[in-house]
């Protein structure tokens, strides 16, 4: 980080002691960087909606993922979207850790042995300096006692951004983007496999499919965002 970012930085953290990071308010006691009435805005994903059903379905007719666990919708200029904006571009990396910790309310008491992050490829991992996806799995690791392997899968090809693509596109985009280094550490493990934002779970089901391969026994797909599909998409 260069000192202008830095400062940036320290700005904003000074920033975040006294008013919301999102909405300015002023923070209360024993709220940290986000007010209590931003974390209540976000609207959570129901198990009987219809874009989770849809997931649901998309990941039983793979085979690859057997669970998915999701915890907010991933709406346009709400709380968190600017929460992964910073998280992805900003380092703001403690976001990410108190999105995990948030996480893990609905994933404990599941059967998880290890949580592997869905990796960045080498060249936006080595732009960015880190995977946002790590923060999260710390944040859940940090609460549920369950340890992090980083350094399990590795992106093998370079996919272009997904951002305009439709889920057909994005399947062979991302086919065969992933392989398992290590594979003795997640044979016969119940794993859980985080991502920050799962869109149309493409990418997911392809990370989950090379673990299976690798010999995971179960595969729990969590996310701290859902994007929100219409009832025509
Ligand atoms: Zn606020």
């Amino acid at each position: 980080m260069n000192f202008i970012s830095s400062t940036i930085r320290a700005a904003k953290d000074f920033l975040f002691a006294t008013a919301c990071f999102h909405c300015g308010a002023g923070l209360q006691n024993g709220e940290q960087r986000i007010c209590g009435r931003c974390w209540s805005s976000l609207t959570g994903v129901g198990e009987n909606d219809y874009t989770f059903k849809v997931l649901q379905d998309r990941f039983s007719e793979g085979k690859m993922v057997d669970e998915l666990v999701t915890l907010y919708y991933f709406e346009k200029g709400k709380l968190l979207q600017s929460l992964a904006h910073s998280l992805k571009y900003e380092e703001v990396t403690s976001f990410g850790f108190e999105l995990g910790k948030k996480l893990s309310g609905k994933l404990s008491g599941k059967n998880i042995d290890v949580i592997i992050p869905v990796p960045l490829n080498k060249r936006k991992e080595r732009e960015r300096g880190y995977n946002q996806s790590d923060y999260i799995a710390k944040g859940i690791s940090s609460e549920l006692n369950i340890p992090v392997l980083s350094n399990i899968v590795h992106r093998t090809k370079y996919t272009v951004t997904q951002t305009h693509l439709n889920a057909e596109q994005r399947k062979e985009n991302i086919a065969e983007a992933f392989t398992v280094k290590k594979a003795e550490l997640i044979r016969g493990k119940n794993i859980l496999l985080v991502d920050d934002i799962i869109t149309t779970g493409s990418t997911i089901q392809e990370v989950a499919k090379v673990l299976k391969d690798a010999g995971a026994s179960t595969v729990l797909a969590g996310s701290v965002g859902l994007a929100k599909l219409g009832e025509d998409s």
